[in-house]
């Protein structure tokens, strides 16, 4: 239809449309047989309290090594996953696999992230359930990190699903919080036990008193409504000074430490937690 319609730009644009379908189409054809093929794996990044800096946890951050693709990051993959409904099987994996580094862990807690397709499965608290079960992980070290709660929170069923999650004992965490996933209105509909504050407010910290400004309104959010705050994306000592006099609980960045392999998470802790007060 299109086509009859169309001018010269038509012949400009289409190879370039095709070029991304094709790719797309071989990207999911290749996401399908990339569990099995052990392509997937887990990166975790260390998760801090803001006032002594030592480890209280993880993030678990997905990577994709593609055999000729190389790394491809989850903002690639993960929306054809939810688009495929490849989510669910490669979001039950996550869970599980997380949970059993996690257990070697002391009582450290684990944050995973979860779409919104997932959360939307009926079955997505058998999911946690059976992760928790095999792994032997006791539920109140885990945390979900949903980023978009906003519209989970707009559906009777999907809330039920929240409140089943928490009455399992596992923690919830608004992710993004202030794009607009992640709202307000969410925070009055549901209870959530943290709020993370999206990298981009945290990055204009030090010379932006707009950023300070709202910074410091969302840590007064979260001590209100008696919310754990986490900054994302810290990446100098200068932010962290400034989230640390701002009373933020807690704060993930490169700072820290860049998405690592358990075991370079779990030399860290050893040395870290270990020395530090
Ligand atoms: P997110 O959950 O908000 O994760 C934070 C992202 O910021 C990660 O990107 C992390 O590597 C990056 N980051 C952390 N610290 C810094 C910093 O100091 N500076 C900068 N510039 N970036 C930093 P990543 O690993 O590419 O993940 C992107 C998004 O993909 C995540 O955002 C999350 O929404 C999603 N994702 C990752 N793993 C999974 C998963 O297993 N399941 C689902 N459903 N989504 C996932
Ligand atoms: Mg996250
Ligand atoms: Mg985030
Ligand atoms: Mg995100």
């Amino acid at each position: 239809q299109a086509k009859a319609e169309g001018g010269s730009c038509l012949r400009i644009f289409e190879p370039a449309m095709n070029d991304r379908l094709r790719t797309r189409r071989a990207l999911v054809a290749d996401l399908r047989v990339a569990m099995a093929r052990q392509e997937l794996t887990i990166l975790f990044q260390p998760q801090v309290s803001t006032a002594t800096r030592r480890i209280k946890g993880a993030e678990a951050l997905l990577r994709w090594h593609h055999p000729t693709r190389g790394v491809i990051g989850p903002d690639v993959f993960i929306p054809l996953a939810e688009e495929t409904g490849l989510i669910v099987p490669i979001g039950a994996w996550v869970l599980e696999e997380a949970c059993h580094v996690a257990r070697r862990w002391g009582g450290l807690s684990l944050a995973v992230n979860v779409s919104a397709h997932q959360v939307r499965q009926a079955s997505f608290v058998d999911t946690v359930e059976r992760a928790l079960a095999r792994s032997g992980l006791p539920a109140r070290c885990l945390e979900l990190e949903i980023t978009e709660a906003a519209m989970l929170a707009n559906s009777a069923e999907t809330l039920g699903i929240l409140s089943r999650l928490r009455s399992l004992g596992v923690r919830l965490a608004m992710d993004d919080f202030g794009t607009g996933y992640s709202s307000l209105a969410t925070l009055q509909r549901f209870r959530f036990d943290k709020i993370k504050v999206d990298r981009s407010f945290v990055r204009h910290l030090v010379h932006d008193a707009r950023a300070v400004a709202l910074l410091r309104a969302v840590i007064a959010l979260g001590s209100a409504l008696d919310v754990t705050t986490n900054a994302e994306g810290v990446e100098d000592e200068g932010q962290l000074s400034l989230l640390q006099a701002e009373g933020c609980d807690e704060a993930q960045g490169y700072l820290f430490g860049r998405p690592m392999s358990a075991a370079d998470f779990e030399a860290q802790l050893g040395t870290r937690n270990s020395s530090a007060a």
